[in-house]
């Protein structure tokens, strides 16, 4: 029907029109006529039909710059377009079948919760019995994914750090210092081969990353997290430190340029003095500090961190001031995220006196403390430390908040559960912002996590998208994934193993909410497959109606992530529904 719509009209403005008018129709009959369909089908077809009514209008092209009524006006006159790809034909093909109310559409858990005629006590019977399948089925795929606190899992990682201290000519003590992992952090290839088997692309990529100062460095506390042996349990946490050989030359690359498209959120647009960032009304980003111990490959921050520990990632004395006098001087202020880098490896002496400026400034209700070392180096977290955190907590006054940054169930080990019970002694709240990265992303993966982390006393709070920076694709994941998992799988936990919120850091403005549509439109389709949203400001309807920046931007190819999910083992069959959630 589309398609020949497409070849009986004259012009290219009139097919639209009548493809346009062709969807609304289809949706009306549907929602006229909805007898025979089920009500999953019902709203499929609806938002099948605002998509492709979007993706017709004038608009959406200039802004996408490509015409996908151009393509189906192509396809229906058999005009040749060898620049359309599979992913292209195969999101297209599952928009068409699901303006028909057809497509995939079978529960992830393998359970179809079938309503029943029954009522009372015997309809609440056979709901259970119903639920008690749909979580055997959850359970199956949750216990797939391993964490640390697993008996197993800390003799081998035991054995690990006893293979990394006589390599290292070190004692158990030397171990629970954190002065000495840091001054042991591993940072070339080299001593990385010395204590640890990889292959010769990782080395590769370390060899070249220090040839090319592209900042690399593993805390031995992390290195032994991870498996001599080739296994798929510490994959995720290799690919969070060990850099691809692609990554490494474009980084390499734009670094050498000073190419400002690495500062992919514009912080440099939303600095009002050194070392501050603000895109809210009461909140401040403060980074006094600019290195990690470890470097997080797909790191937003990868443009202006020199490399691992540099001694001149420290603020000076007189950019710390003027960054403070003008917190003290813009009262709207009530919050400081202290983040960087990684504040937490500051001396405790740093961090006290800095946290008591901040404290002395009158508006100031919160201090949230940014830090991955919960993760990297949670030896960090002495008592001394908590002690200083705690004592600048004033119950009905000012909390201090620790965020950190955990990616992976296999991330948890008992340090982390002792650091997160010595911070909460004190009265300081843990929570966790996760990035939504390809090696979180199989079924049930990020449920797993948010479980583990619950157990382990940290709250979930964000779960943020991947973002669009050229060197760091291999990380991606379309956005219709995340979607899905809180759809299909978050939903699935209970309420307080999910008290996170799915966002998209949009350049220069913040954080997109992605569970709402009305804060996007997808506008196109391109050749590669790719989507093309349209993400709209958080200030919309708060500021006026006046003239808003919008920000577009391409998604990852669906096809494209389902193909590396199948080859990393994955049934994408269990994915199916993903062509669905826009
Ligand atoms: S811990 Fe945070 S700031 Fe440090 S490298 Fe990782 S993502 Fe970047």
């Amino acid at each position: 029907m589309i398609f020949a719509v497409a070849r009986s009209e004259r012009t290219m403005d009139s097919m639209r029109r009548r493809l346009c008018a062709l969807a609304e129709q289809m949706e009306f009959d549907t929602f006229y006529d909805y007898g025979n369909m089920r009500q999953g089908s019902i709203i499929r077809v609806r938002d099948c039909a605002s998509v492709f009514r979007n993706i017709l209008k004038k608009r959406s092209e200039d802004l996408g710059k490509f015409s996908v009524a151009r393509v189906i006006r192509d396809i229906a006159l058999d005009r040749p377009r060898p620049d359309l790809s599979p992913a292209f034909f195969a999101d297209l093909y599952y928009m068409i079948l699901g303006l028909q109310g057809r497509g995939p559409g079978k529960a992830p858990a393998d359970e179809e919760l079938e309503p029943s005629a029954l009522t009372g006590r015997r309809a609440a019977k056979e709901r259970s019995r119903q639920l008690d399948t749909l979580w055997k089925n959850i359970e199956k795929r949750l216990s797939t994914y391993h964490h640390g606190l697993e008996p197993e899992v800390i003799a081998y990682r035991r054995k690990r750090s006893r293979k990394i201290l006589k390599v290292l000519g070190a004692s158990e003590k030397d171990w629970e210092n954190w002065h000495w992992q840091l001054q042991n952090v591993i940072r070339d290839a080299e001593s990385l081969t010395a204590l640890l088997a990889i292959s010769g692309a990782e080395k590769e990529a370390v060899v070249e990353a220090s040839r090319r100062k592209v900042p690399f460095g593993i805390t031995p506390f992390y290195l032994s997290l991870m498996h001599d042996e080739p296994t798929a349990h510490d994959r995720a946490i290799r690919a969070q430190v060990i850099p691809s050989l692609d990554y490494v030359m474009e980084t390499a690359a734009d670094r050498e340029t000073g190419d400002c498209l690495m500062d992919f959120m514009r912080e440099r647009d939303t600095s009002p003095v050194d070392l501050i960032t603000r895109r809210y009304p009461a909140i401040v980003i403060f980074k006094p500090y600019n290195t990690c111990p470890q470097i997080c490959v797909y790191c937003q921050r990868n443009w202006e961190i020199e490399g691992v520990l540099e001694p001149t990632a420290m603020a000076r004395p007189e950019q710390i001031e003027r960054a403070l006098s003008w917190i003290r001087r813009h009262p709207a202020i009530h919050e400081v995220l202290l983040t960087g880098g990684d504040p937490l490896i500051m001396s405790d002496n740093r961090i006290r006196n800095l946290l008591s400026r901040i404290a002395d400034i009158p508006t100031i209700e919160r201090i949230r403390i940014g830090t991955r070392v919960l993760a990297t180096l949670p030896m960090r977290i002495t008592d001394g430390l908590c002690r200083i955190l705690g004592s600048f907590r004033k119950p009905g006054k000012r909390e201090v908040v620790v965020v950190t940054h955990v990616q992976h169930p296999y991330e948890i080990t008992n340090r982390t559960v002792e650091a997160v019970e010595n911070l909460r002694s004190r009265g300081i709240p843990v929570c966790n912002q996760l990035v939504y990265t390809f090696w979180i992303s199989r079924r049930f993966e990020a449920a797993a996590l948010r479980r583990i982390l619950r157990l382990t006393g940290i709250t979930p709070y964000y779960t943020f998208n991947t973002k669009g920076k050229d060197e760091t694709r291999d990380y991606r994941v379309p956005i219709a994934r995340l979607l899905q998992e809180q759809k299909e799988e978050a939903r699935m936990m209970p309420g307080m193993a999910r008290t996170d919120e799915a966002v998209y850091n949009v350049p220069g403005m913040g954080k997109n909410y992605l569970r709402a549509l009305q804060h996007r439109n997808m506008l196109s389709l391109l050749p590669d497959g790719s989507r093309v949203y349209e993400y709209h400001p958080w200030e919309k309807n708060i500021s006026g109606t006046g003239p808003l920046e919008t920000y577009i931007s391409n998604d990852v190819p669906i096809l494209e992530y389902l193909e590396r999910l199948e080859g990393i083992g994955e049934d994408v069959s269990a994915y199916q529904t993903i062509w669905y959630y826009y």
